[in-house]
């Protein structure tokens, strides 16, 4: 049991935090969701949009060709993941949005003195239990005066305020500082940029909140993981654990929870059939 919750990255405990029910649906019985929300893949092919904007802006791409670039990965993953998930009949619609996003995105940022240095790269860390803790870092910028940031892409049909506030408030930012700074002691970054993309009905605004964190701040997310880690295998390493439910979890950002209807018992599983078995390195 003790290399099963190895590797395992930020979403792996956040998900253990929202519901212990939820992780082990997850990562424990690996029960097939009812579908992937459409936010989800809207976020994971804008991110793919953004990864190829700032490589292009490492390989000193022409301005003037890179929304192109970015708008033909944004707009594939979109029909690729049409033709992967049950989707819906706003289709046109995102494609629509992410066409607006990257006309916009280029022209409101066409003079940012922030230089990206490094774009898309897995970080892991060892814990001083011997676990590991992982994640994907999108992107990380300096600034004219040399200083480093880490900057995180969010898209979202939200309030900016409302958005901005979440992420402020949620732990990822530690997360992000701890991953890095721990990696490149020599090189810290001093904060995270949460890159907010807001569209909504056609409109796009765009807003860049800046979280920094304490050292003391930072420890105290690493002596939370290995908690974690520790009570994920005491549960794992007893048959008989529970894995209790967090009702109110199962609506978050007016979003049902995957396994509403597992959980409403409409497509009830028995705990019994289940096999311990973890394998996931989920950043
Ligand atoms: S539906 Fe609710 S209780 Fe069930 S796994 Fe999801 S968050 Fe947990």
């Amino acid at each position: 049991m003790g290399s099963q919750a190895s590797e395992a990255g930020f979403h792996f405990y956040l998900d253990y935090q929202k519901c212990k029910r939820f992780w082990f649906n997850k990562y424990v019985r690996k029960l097939e969701k009812n579908d992937k929300a459409p936010a989800l893949i809207f976020g994971e092919a804008g991110h793919a949009a953004m990864e190829q904007y700032y490589n292009d802006i490492m390989a000193k791409v022409p301005f003037h060709e890179r929304p192109a670039r970015a708008k033909e990965v944004f707009v594939n993953q979109l029909q690729e993941a049409q033709e992967r998930y049950r989707y819906h009949d706003r289709f046109e619609d995102d494609i629509q949005r992410a066409l607006n996003i990257m006309d916009l995105y280029p022209l409101h940022y066409a003079g940012d003195t922030l230089m990206p240095i490094v774009v898309e790269q897995l970080h892991d860390v060892e814990l001083n239990n011997g676990q590991h803790f992982t994640g994907r870092i999108d992107l990380v910028v300096t600034n004219a005066q040399g200083q480093r940031y880490i900057m995180d892409h969010k898209f979202t049909g939200w309030s900016l305020n409302s958005f901005s506030k979440s992420v402020q408030a949620s732990d990822q930012a530690t997360a992000y500082l701890y991953l890095w700074n721990t990696s490149h002691p020599d090189e810290p970054a001093s904060g995270v940029i949460f890159n907010i993309i807001r569209e909504y009905k056609g409109n796009v605004n765009f807003l860049r909140p800046i979280v920094t964190k304490t050292r003391n701040d930072i420890r105290e997310f690493e002596l939370d993981l290995m908690d974690e880690q520790e009570d994920i295998m005491r549960r794992l390493n007893n048959p008989q654990a529970r894995w209790p439910k967090n009702t109110g979890a199962c609506f978050m950002f007016n979003r049902p929870c995957e396994y509403i209807e597992i959980c409403a018992g409409e497509n009830f599983q028995p705990m019994e059939d289940i096999k311990f078995h973890v394998n996931d390195s989920t950043s």
